[in-house]
C-alpha cells in the first residue's frame, strides 16, 4: 500500500496544490519490475505479474516523466531499454533527471540523488508480485477518460 500512498500524494495531491504540470516516476529494475535470476550476462526477462501492463500505461500518460533508477552496468542498461523498448515502455532517463539540476539557491541538491515524485523500489518496501495491479487500477481510475 506504501506505492499507492505516495501516488496519491506525491503525484495527485502535489500536482494540484503545487501547480505541477509533471511529476518524476523512478523505477528500480531487479525485484522491482523484473524478477532477478542473479547471473551475470544474462540479463533477467520475466516481468512480474501487471508491471508490464502498467508500465505501458505509464508510458502513455503525458505528465508522467519516467526515469531508469538501476545500479545495472551500462550494456546491461542498453538491454533493459531495448527489452522495455520492445514492449511499448519508454523511459525518459537513466539515474538522472536533467529537467531538474541543481538550483544552488534552490531547495535541493540533486547532483547524486535525482529529483523525482514517486519511487518504484523492493529496497524501499513496493511488492512486486502485488503492487503493480494496484498501481495499474489507481491509474486507470484517475486518467479514465483523459487518455
Ligand atoms: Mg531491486
Amino acid at each position: 500500500m506504501g506505492i499507492v500512498k505516495s501516488i496519491l500524494t506525491n503525484h495527485f495531491e502535489y500536482k494540484i496544490v503545487r501547480h505541477w504540470d509533471k511529476v518524476y516516476y523512478a523505477f528500480d529494475i531487479h525485484g522491482t519490475i523484473l524478477k532477478p535470476n542473479y547471473q551475470y550476462g544474462n540479463t533477467p526477462k520475466d516481468f512480474y505479474p501487471m508491471a508490464l501492463e502498467t508500465l505501458q500505461l505509464i508510458s502513455k500518460l503525458p505528465d508522467i516523466c519516467m526515469i531508469l533508477y538501476t545500479c545495472s552496468h551500462p550494456h546491461e542498461i542498453d538491454e533493459y531499454l531495448e527489452l522495455f523498448k520492445e514492449n511499448d515502455i519508454h523511459f525518459q532517463y537513466v539515474n538522472e533527471n536533467p529537467e531538474d539540476p541543481t538550483d544552488t539557491n534552490g531547495y535541493g541538491n540533486y547532483d547524486k540523488k535525482p529529483y523525482m515524485n514517486v519511487l518504484f523500489e523492493d529496497k524501499a518496501g513496493f511488492d512486486p508480485e502485488n503492487d503493480w495491479a494496484e498501481v495499474y487500477a489507481l491509474l486507470l481510475a484517475n486518467y479514465n477518460g483523459k487518455i
